[in-house]
């Protein structure tokens, strides 16, 4: 397939400028608003008796979403023990993931529910997020009947709270899209979107035995998981951390063949220059840096601004981020919500504390009190990304400012940290753009616009180095690499 000319068209979504479509949203969430959800493992066999506790609202801990039954090593066993490769045919399996697709859409009104309550995503996040989800599963659907290798068996998919339904599905959708068999273990904070999005999978047609679902601790479920030899392949999304501990507990275990298909972290940085048009570049970092409460991978953590436009351009920025809504989720007019939990708070805070202890501490806002808020902040870093130690996962944004003959010592830093998920950067001038983007080593480079919300189909996402292994989620090369041999046949 052209990866430019898609044969399916993408989701349509929802317009939150359109009064009919504000309308049919309102509705259909409202009943969801109270509701209390109970999820527990889905396992093809007898479930454990694993330990239970509410689920918070973290715009609003005293607001109780539902209440979870984790997964214990019991089940993880039962579930190994009954899961198996998905037997019916490519078409077959290509039908019931569009049926997802559709059911997905269906229940749109619910999702949206769930997303804000439980993942603190606001309106425009969600529907995004929908959106994507449905594509992953379109895509990877379409690409089902082309592939000419058999299934490798059964994967595991590990998956983040960041993008609770859209990454979640994605990964279970190549993987059965392949013919393979799933166990998924969602992140423990965002089980009961999870839980939903695989009711519809297995209402649409796909059998309880090719996928499972088993929310519980990583400490039990993702470290059996990645360790028995009875997985084929790992599907996993999350730190760099996290996936260099998989990677090592699978090479003591399982086939020395089977992949590690990980997504990770990323230091993002973005260079404006003095020809940058300053309003659209002002829009774009606001967006890039702040959007999702900055809990993006590809989120902008660190800006570079040429030396002679900085000062009003800096002030530019402040002046936008006074105009930013910070508060519930549920509600429309919501700019950003809260980050996932207290503990990621007190963290982001602290951090952003420090900087203001040592002066650096550039631009804060007020936050609402009573969930787990976190003011989007800048922070004045004159080092640059060397001096940047880790990735602050949220609405946190460093600042340096470079001159016109140090462009290529940015680029040189950007690279020697060893990170390359998502690059941006503004500026008029054509051969310097295209000479900074041939020698950075990033995944996905955005030009003139924002560095987030990469679409299916036509922006494949994924990093290099220390962000990722590839291939790029939402593109050709990804489902191929959950087959038995990895074929390009699906590319003609
Ligand atoms: N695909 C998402 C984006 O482009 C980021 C995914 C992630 O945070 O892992 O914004």
């Amino acid at each position: 397939a052209d990866l430019f000319q898609p044969e399916r068209p993408n989701a349509q979504g929802w317009d939150l400028h359109d009064p009919v479509d504000l309308e049919e949203i309102e509705a259909a969430r409202a009943p969801f608003r109270t509701h209390h959800w109970t999820g527990a493992p889905l396992i093809a066999g007898k479930p454990g008796d694993g330990p239970s506790h509410d689920v918070k609202n973290p715009a609003d801990p005293s607001d109780i979403v539902g209440h979870l039954r984790e997964a214990t090593a019991d089940d993880l066993n039962t579930a190994l023990s009954a899961a198996t490769p998905w037997s019916a045919d490519a078409g077959e399996r290509a039908k019931a993931l569009n049926r997802a697709a559709e059911l997905y859409e269906a229940n749109f009104g619910e999702i949206f529910a769930l997303l804000a309550r439980e993942a603190g995503k606001n309106p425009a996040d969600a529907v995004a997020e929908l959106r994507e989800a449905v594509d992953f599963l379109r895509y990877y659907a379409a690409q089902a009947p082309r592939l000419t290798s058999p299934a490798r068996g059964v994967f595991a998919c590990i998956s983040p709270w960041n993008f609770p339904l859209a990454i979640f599905t994605g990964q279970i959708a190549a993987a059965l899209a392949a013919g393979n068999g799933v166990i998924a273990k969602p992140a423990e904070v965002t089980s009961l979107v999870a839980i939903r999005a695989v009711g519809l999978l297995h209402e649409a047609g796909v059998p309880r035995t090719a996928l499972q679902l088993l929310p519980g601790p990583g400490s039990v479920i993702g470290a059996g998981l990645s360790s028995d030899p009875r997985i084929a392949g790992m599907c996993f999304t999350g730190s760099t951390g996290t996936a260099q501990r998989i990677n090592r507990a699978m090479a003591g275990a399982l086939d020395p063949s089977a992949p590690l298909i990980a997504e990770t972290g990323g230091l993002n940085a973005m260079i404006v220059d003095s020809t940058a048009l300053p309003e659209q570049a002002i829009r774009d970092i606001v967006t890039s840096a702040f959007q999702s409460a900055g809990q993006r991978c590809s989120a902008l953590r660190m800006l570079y601004v040429q030396d002679d436009i900085a000062a009003p351009f800096l002030n530019m920025l402040h002046g936008a981020m006074d105009e930013l809504v910070i508060g519930d989720p549920w509600d429309l007019k919501t700019d950003i919500g809260p980050v996932i939990s207290e503990d990621a708070q007190s963290d982001i805070r602290r951090y952003i504390a420090a900087a203001k202890t040592d002066g650096r501490l550039l631009k804060t806002l007020p936050t609402p009190t009573g969930g787990h808020f976190v003011p989007p902040s800048v922070i004045d870093l004159p080092g640059g990304i060397a001096a940047l130690e880790r990735e602050v996962f949220g609405p946190v944004l460093h600042v340096a400012r470079f001159a016109a003959d140090e462009i290529d010592a940015v680029v040189d830093a950007i690279n020697a940290k060893g990170y390359g998920l998502t690059f941006g950067m503004h500026s008029r001038i054509d051969d310097r753009v295209q000479a900074v983007c041939a020698r950075l080593k990033v995944g996905n480079t955005y030009i003139n616009r924002n560095q987030i919300g990469a679409i299916v189909g036509s922006q494949p996402f994924g990093g290099e180095g220390l962000s990722g292994t590839g291939p790029k989620a939402g593109g050709p090369h990804y489902v191929p690499r959950f087959a038995a041999s990895e074929t390009r046949a699906d590319l003609v």
